[in-house]
């Protein structure tokens, strides 16, 4: 294998480099640190889930913000899931990590863009940052444009191991089915419990929204979702999440809960989006005739990535610091909603942040934290160097001592390109990573 530095010490300098002459000191090291476990619920908003807490629908929300810190987490522009998801996890806004939207040029040259890859990243991620100290490990399940699978110490499961409905949507690279995992051997074992669209029937669809006879074949007969399509991304939605949570247990259950794991949810973005209109059918000046009709659909669907959410708390270490994130909010588009043309909701800045665990303050409210204060508190957390070139800042305002943090600093964490060599597998991925080579997406 042609690897400019060997696997050993690619792990070991995964973010420092090999005998480059910017490298920082490797980051100190305080193992004593709890693990933290990061909770996506993508594009949830407390606009929907406060009065669920009063109705008491929310039961494993409600016990992590009754043990800890909630806030609004206010993302940085734009607001676009694979943008604000590398934002939480480099530190770093899009004109500096360089993921600014869902298609991005093609780095193999033949023209038209495709969706968001690992390797348009330009700053080293949370995995990274973490997998370059001495002895922690991260794991990461279906966060937004990890594919391909960066080389960590521990696991990434990339955002397209499960469906992905952006598939759909975007054209994909080539060699599309490589660096599903890190490490390789995991795709085959996961893939094992994944839940395929064509595996979940009607019935359990059903009890989640209450479709009517033509939706549900619509549903049904759907071979692909449909931007916008109520009953065609619901379908599909929900065997990401399905998957996702399976991938979660079956790791959680059959190895150590790493340093930093982290998994996200995506079905609360995909509720706001097709039934805004039957939650708040008053934010519409022209609403279809049937709005309101589905109207528990969107507090259904939080309960239900509520329950998902318990089913990870209960497989975590009871000394665990649990973060629950969205990587932005929802909002009503107050346009009538047209399939494959207008959403019924869309992305609002103010996203939800919940942290709580031991150290951590309970029972409190801060105003609002920036998506840019993510990486660097989840560092501190870890017990691990903040870099001064982030523009966030760690929220020390969380800890009941703020002593918590040892105050730890390196200059920076880099743009994580070194970790990228260990991408060829076989002949063919070869070629591809040549290419992606001489555009300059990956390092020697
Ligand atoms: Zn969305």
């Amino acid at each position: 294998m042609a690897l400019a530095c060997g696997f050993v010490i690619a792990m070991a300098f995964l973010v420092s480099g090999c005998g480059s002459s910017e490298a920082p000191a490797p980051p100190e090291d305080d193992p004593e640190a709890p693990p933290v476990a990061v909770i996506g619920w993508d594009g949830a908003t407390w606009d929907v889930i406060e009065p669920m807490l009063l109705d008491g629908r929310l039961p494993h929300l409600a016990a992590l913000i009754d043990g800890g810190t909630r806030a609004r987490l206010l993302a940085e522009p734009p607001l676009l899931s694979p943008v604000a998801w590398t934002t939480l996890a480099t530190g770093f806004t899009e004109e500096e990590h360089g993921i600014a939207g869902f298609n991005m040029p093609d780095p193999t040259g033949k023209g038209s863009p495709i969706l968001a890859a690992s390797f348009h990243r330009r700053r080293a991620a949370l995995w990274q940052m973490v997998s370059a100290a001495p002895e922690r490990e991260v794991g990461f399940i279906g966060w937004w444009t990890t594919w391909p699978a960066e080389p960590v110490r521990g696991y990434v499961v990339t955002d397209h191991l499960a469906f992905n409905r952006w598939d759909a949507w975007a054209r994909r690279p080539e060699n599309e089915a490589f660096h599903l995992t890190y490490p390789a051997e995991l795709t085959d074992e996961l893939s094992a419990v994944a839940v395929r669209p064509e595996q979940t029937g009607a019935e359990t669809l059903t009890r989640l929204v209450a479709f009517n006879e033509r939706e549900q074949q619509e549903m049904m007969a759907a071979t692909r979702p449909v931007i916008f399509h109520g009953p065609s991304v619901f379908r599909f939605g929900y065997s990401t999440d399905a998957s996702n949570l399976a991938f979660a247990r079956h790791l959680l259950d059959t190895r150590e809960q790493p340093d930093l794991f982290a998994v996200s949810f995506i079905l609360t973005d995909v509720a706001g989006h097709v039934f805004w209109h039957h939650y708040r059918p008053e934010a519409y000046a022209d609403p279809p005739a049937d709005a309101g009709r589905l109207a528990e659909a969107i507090p259904d669907i939080y309960e239900q990535v509520d329950r998902w959410t318990g089913e990870l708390l209960a497989r975590l270490e009871p000394d665990t610091r649990v973060l629950l994130i969205s990587d932005h909010g929802m909002r009503s588009t107050g346009q009538r909603p047209v399939p494959g043309r207008n959403p019924a909701g869309d992305h609002d800045p103010a996203g939800i942040f919940v942290a709580s665990g031991p150290g951590l303050r309970r029972g409190a409210e801060l105003h609002s934290l920036s998506s840019l204060d993510f990486t660097p508190t989840v560092l501190a957390l870890l017990g691990l160097p903040v870099a001064d070139d982030m523009p966030g800042r760690v929220v020390h305002e969380l800890f009941e001592d703020p002593g918590l943090w040892n105050g730890a600093r390196i200059p920076s964490y880099g743009d994580g390109r070194d970790g990228k060599v260990e991408m060829v597998e076989s002949p063919a991925d070869e070629a591809y990573r040549d290419r992606l080579k001489a555009l300059g997406y990956i390092g020697e």
